[in-house]
């Protein structure tokens, strides 16, 4: 089968030939219809200090994507030959606490697809069954194949009560935009959200942000003034992995805030921590999607009106993978989708 991999240890992606995988007794075989480009996979991309040490090669990537069950293991229950899913792309390993206790978006033994196993940029996906999740009739593909970063938006927005809050997301990438447009379905009152490329701030200002807030030329003091906003940020949403991001989001929390951390800082990153203590300040991790609670409230949110469509820029055929891998590199982009079919 058709299958976009990594082939040597250098920059870029190759569409290359690899065989069919074996689908396992408790597995499912995934025929891809779409899938979508993923910040990580720029990083895999560019082969940057992270992917050297993460990414075996060679092997085929990728893991946002849509669609149909063509194949399954003998025990395998509940899922039919044609029908469509997705998958959470962290595999756990169902025998550690967290995982017997239900927690499996905790699990300290989790493996990613696409990452360190072979990916969904394929004709054909081999999963667990167990991490496969149905597709309503009524969310589209293009819907369906952002599952995966649309969970992160959704895990993270939804960790804290957002009614009547203001709340910060430090970071307009397509994750802290989604997270704009569910902040106010869920009924935050202002949700400013801060970065420096002014393509991306646009873009969440579409999608319901209060004020888009370049902070390369705009004091985001002045703007909480305008906004009447006294105290503090009632919530942050940190989606950027930016140090100055995350200091400016301390500064401006009130005291008592939440602060939800997505984006990925680098391990030596140094914050006040007199704004963490003195503010009384809580602050939660998030690591992907809780399964399957997420995926979930993924479905009933779109079912109850959320539109976050608007974040999908640019489609492709997947021959056409370096034009999409292109829009991405631009910064010029929402979320790339390459289509197989
Ligand atoms: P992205 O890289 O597309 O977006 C990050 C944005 O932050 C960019 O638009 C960038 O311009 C902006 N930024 C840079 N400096 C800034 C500043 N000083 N203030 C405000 N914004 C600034 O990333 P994404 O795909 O939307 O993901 C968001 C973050 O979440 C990334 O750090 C990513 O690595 C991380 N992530 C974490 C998980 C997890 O499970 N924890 C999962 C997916 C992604
Ligand atoms: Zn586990």
């Amino acid at each position: 089968m058709k299958a976009l991999a990594k082939l040597k240890a250098a920059p870029g992606l190759e569409m290359t030939d690899v065989p069919l995988p074996e689908v396992g007794h408790n597995d499912l075989l995934i025929k891809i219809v779409k899938t979508a480009i993923c910040g990580t996979d720029i990083h895999i991309w560019n082969w940057d200090e992270w992917s050297q040490k993460t990414i075996p090669v060679p092997m085929h990537v990728g893991h946002e994507y849509v669609g149909v069950v063509a194949g399954m293991g003998s025990e395998v229950q509940g899922f039919k030959i044609g029908q469509r899913v997705s998958g959470e792309g962290h595999i756990t390993c169902g025998y550690c606490r967290n995982c017997r206790a239900g927690r499996r978006h905790l699990c300290r033994n989790t493996t990613g697809v696409g990452v360190n196993r072979e990916g969904a940029f394929a004709e054909y996906l081999v999963i667990p069954a167990f991490n496969a999740f149905p597709i309503p009739d009524d969310v589209s593909d293009d819907l369906a194949s952002i599952f995966d970063p649309f969970g992160n938006a959704v895990h993270t927005a939804l960790s804290f009560n957002l009614v009547g809050e203001d709340v910060l997301i430090t970071g307009a990438g397509p994750i802290g935009i989604m997270a704009v447009a569910i902040a106010k379905h869920v009924g935050a009152r202002h949700v400013v959200i801060t970065d420096v490329n002014d393509y991306r701030l646009d873009l969440a200002k579409k999608m319901g942000a209060t004020r888009a807030v370049n902070v390369a030329r705009e004091d985001l003091k002045a703007v909480m003034q305008e906004l009447h906003m006294t105290e503090g940020f009632d919530v942050g949403l940190e989606m950027s992995g930016n140090p100055q991001a995350f200091r400016q989001m301390l500064e401006t929390m009130n005291h008592g805030g939440k602060v939800a951390l997505l984006g990925i800082p680098p391990s030596n990153t140094a914050i006040d921590w007199n704004q963490v203590i003195f503010k009384g300040l809580e602050i939660k991790g998030i690591y992907g999607r809780e399964m399957f609670e997420t995926w979930y409230k993924m479905v009933a949110l779109i079912q109850s009106g959320l539109d976050i469509s608007p974040i999908i820029t640019h489609h492709f055929k997947v021959d056409e993978f370096e034009q999409g891998f292109a829009a991405m590199l631009s910064g010029q982009s929402g979320k790339v989708i390459l289509d197989w079919r």
